[in-house]
């Protein structure tokens, strides 16, 4: 019997070190790669879930998979709505055995594993999104240090050596026989034409997909920036004050391991320094937050979060309308949201005062926050998201409480002669 196999793509847009596509490639007679796009509801008036930055950007990326796929005589086929129907539509049109795709631990990405299961085909799932393996970490997920500083100690302690990169498949299995439009790309406009953007997805340079998320790196590399990445992480404009591998990053165009991997033959080569090892102590954030879905789940995403306190989170609209619009009258914050909106981009520190003037200053909830940060983030990844939000509200698992910024004061230190407000507010 022939064996027949979906592999349905994810957050892992890459041939390249994509162990589970790889697999499949191996071990299959015909082999059909799928991506499905979700439904894409409206979540405030005129905003749908992935706004248009991230539709753009995910576009610029899907093109450069099909392409790349094709080159190896295969192809993408793109669907979208209800994964689960499409699943069991194809799969009883092509006779397929199996159905492949990366592990997501987040509730609606488990929700819908749960139902492909249930259609009766057989379902191997892998998890290839984090930095460092879980099986090599020092404890069992389950019973991983709450605390961000406890499980960074125990992590380097143990001195783990990350995992060398997968190649990418030499040659790919055919495709199913059959009659499947595999050119119905969903195409998106994008309006983004801001020259201060700080991730200008429209250049070639900043284009997402594979080929472009590795380019990035080696050029990143080449201009030595791991050297200084410490010292300049937190300004708030420019292309290169900090890495921007996020937005590749959340779509899999390149993997985490990957950048680990380079940046130590980089720092083999060239010398390490404080600069270089906070690149890794920040992909460790990133490994941390995917990792506390494996211990907390879906308390991560309820009101209160990890807290014992069940009082209601305020919220007012008009508060959270005049916040999304950049029309607070705190400049600082009119700023930050107008960037995020106009360009799907926003550094950590703005990131930072933003939500925290939602919580503290505007009294709003911070799930209103986080939804919105969903719509408009190029580099929206569910597990950073969840966890910074969580983190900036007290929620988590920061023994310190929330983090409540004062704008005067960020401004002072990040804004001095009112640069970055300008951009924004003329
Ligand atoms: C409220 C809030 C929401 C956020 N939402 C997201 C999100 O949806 N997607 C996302 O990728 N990041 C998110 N972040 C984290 C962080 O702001 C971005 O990862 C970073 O700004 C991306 O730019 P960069 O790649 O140049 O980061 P760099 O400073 O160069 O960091 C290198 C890499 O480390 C990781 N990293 C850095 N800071 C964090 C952090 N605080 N948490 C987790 N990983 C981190 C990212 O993968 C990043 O690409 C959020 C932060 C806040 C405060």
């Amino acid at each position: 019997m022939q064996n027949i196999t979906i592999y349905c793509f994810r957050n892992d847009l890459r041939l390249f070190d994509n162990p589970a596509f790889l697999k499949a490639s191996l071990e299959s007679d015909v082999l059909l790669p799928l991506f499905c796009h979700p439904n894409n509801h409206l979540i405030v008036k005129d905003t749908q879930r992935v706004g248009i930055h991230r539709q753009a950007f995910l576009r610029q990326a899907l093109n450069q998979l099909k392409a790349n796929l094709k080159s190896l005589n295969s192809d993408l086929l793109e669907v979208k709505g209800n994964i689960c129907e499409h699943v069991k539509k194809i799969s009883d049109e092509i006779g397929a055995t199996k159905i492949i795709f990366e592990k997501i631990i987040a509730p609606e990405e488990l929700d819908q594993e749960i139902s492909i299961r249930n259609i009766g085909i057989s379902v191997e799932t892998f998890w290839q999104s984090s930095m460092i393996e879980p099986t090599h970490l020092p404890f069992d997920l389950k019973n991983m240090p709450d605390i961000f500083t406890d499980f960074r100690k125990l992590t380097e302690a143990k001195k783990i050596i990350i995992n060398s990169p997968t190649p990418p498949p030499e040659k790919l299995p055919p495709l199913p026989d059959i009659n499947i439009d595999l050119n119905s790309n969903i195409n998106f406009d994008s309006s983004m034409k801001y020259k201060h953007s700080s991730f200008p997805y429209l250049e070639n340079q900043f284009y997402g997909g594979e080929d472009n998320a590795l380019a990035h790196l080696e050029s990143y590399l080449v201009k030595k920036l791991p050297h200084t990445y410490k010292e300049t992480r937190n300004q708030l404009y420019g292309v290169n004050f900090s890495t921007k591998f996020s937005p590749w990053l959340s779509l899999g165009s390149i993997s985490a391991r990957y950048i680990a991997f380079r940046i130590k033959e980089f720092e083999n080569q060239y010398g390490a320094n404080e600069s270089t090892y906070w690149i890794w102590f920040e992909l460790l954030w990133r490994d941390y937050f995917r990792f506390i879905h494996f211990k907390f789940g879906k308390k991560l995403y309820s009101q209160n979060g990890l807290s014992n306190n069940n009082n209601l989170v305020s919220h007012s609209d008009e508060n959270f309308n005049k916040w999304i619009k950049g029309e607070t009258g705190n400049e600082l914050i009119d700023a930050g949201m107008r960037e995020l909106r106009f360009t799907g981009y926003l550094s950590n520190r703005m990131r930072q005062i933003v939500a925290s003037y939602l919580i503290y200053d505007l009294g709003c909830d911070w799930r209103k926050g986080a939804l919105w940060f969903e719509s408009q983030l190029i580099d929206y990844d569910v597990y950073s998201n969840q966890g910074n939000w969580l983190y900036i509200a007290g929620l988590g698992t920061d023994p310190r409480g929330g983090r409540k910024f004062n704008t005067k004061k960020q401004n002072l230190e990040y804004d001095p002669n009112n640069t970055y407000k300008k951009m924004w507010l003329n």
